[in-house]
């Protein structure tokens, strides 16, 4: 008779906290691969780089039943198709079968392609609570040359912010004399409430100067920045998850529980739309991802 070898109490203990944690990181990817805070691509590529890690890990039939509109059943034809056991894990992917993946991916979920001949105008939008604001300020503070439009809008000024420093604050009927004058490259009204837009002079003058020019904007704002300057680079900026974001939401605590319910929503939506944008840079840490930012202009400038 073999006896069984049992681990000390504390290695079961270890371990099995270990398991827990790794349980909790792959139900982490699954949320951000719903919810598109990351491309199936670059999880695949995780995977890829270390198949011990939580991509690496994640079972294959659980990986595609996490992506937009694939159930059940769509998820077992394809593991058909393309050749792939249901107990395979990402990370233990033959090079073929990766490869067949990856093809698969790249033709259901494409990623975007930077577009050529860009100027050196950078749109910064991306989901509420995400920081886009705080990379603004940090480029402001640490990069002069960059010039960052001030924008118009109908709020009140919050305690602390300066006319034409951080806003133009103005009323309705001047706001709607702006529009009728042509004079916002851009405007929308943000969250169902103020409106906001982008005075047109100082970028026009900006840009024909070969100076860097940042609009930090919302995503409506973007893509019309995109109609009237195809040459813009529309940048998204994203959470390092979907956790992450709800607890900056949470944690501002300038929201009642129902706007912030209101403004998740929302995320969700915006979101979807990163796959429009020419770049996407993840919000891990604040001065990291402004250096992202700063570097995309001036490659764009050059
Ligand atoms: P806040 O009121 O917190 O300063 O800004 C609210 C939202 O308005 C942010 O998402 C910000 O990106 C957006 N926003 C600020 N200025 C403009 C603008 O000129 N145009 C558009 N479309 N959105 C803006």
């Amino acid at each position: 008779m073999t006896e069984t070898v049992r681990p000390p109490e504390v290695d079961r203990i270890a371990a099995s906290r270990k398991a827990v944690a790794a349980r909790r990181a792959r139900a982490s990817i699954k949320k951000d691969l719903a919810t598109r805070v990351v491309t199936p691509q670059e999880v695949l590529r995780r995977a890829a780089a270390d198949a011990s890690s939580a991509s690496g890990t994640l079972r294959v039939p659980e990986f595609l039943t996490s992506l937009p509109a694939i159930g059940q059943g769509k998820r077992d034809r394809i593991l058909e198709e393309l050749q792939i056991a249901p107990v395979k894990r990402l990370g233990g992917l033959g090079a073929r079968q990766r490869a067949a993946l990856e093809a698969w991916l790249d033709a259901r979920f494409p990623e975007p392609a930077p577009r050529p001949g860009r100027s050196s105008l950078v749109v910064l939008a991306g989901p509420t609570a995400v920081g886009k604001g705080t990379v603004a300020a940090y480029i402001r503070e640490h990069n002069p040359e960059v010039m960052l439009s001030v924008s118009a809008t109908t709020r009140a000024p919050r305690p602390g912010e300066e006319e034409g420093r951080h806003y133009f604050f103005v009323d309705d009927a001047e706001f709607d004399r702006m529009v009728a004058d042509g004079e916002l490259l851009e405007w929308a009204t943000v969250h169902g409430r103020h409106r906001y837009g982008t005075p047109r002079g100082p970028i026009d003058r900006a840009v024909a100067e070969g100076r860097p020019v940042l609009l930090e904007i919302d995503i409506q704002g973007a893509f019309q920045v995109r109609a009237s300057e195809p040459r813009a680079n529309l940048v998204f900026l994203l959470p390092p998850s979907w956790d992450e974001l709800v607890d900056r939401l949470v944690g501002r605590g300038t929201e009642d529980a129902e706007e912030q319910a209101r403004r998740l929503r929302t995320a969700r939506a915006e979101l979807a739309a990163q796959g429009e944008f020419d770049f996407r840079v993840v919000n891990e840490d604040v001065a990291e991802a402004a250096r992202q930012v700063v570097d995309l202009m001036q490659a764009s400038a050059r």
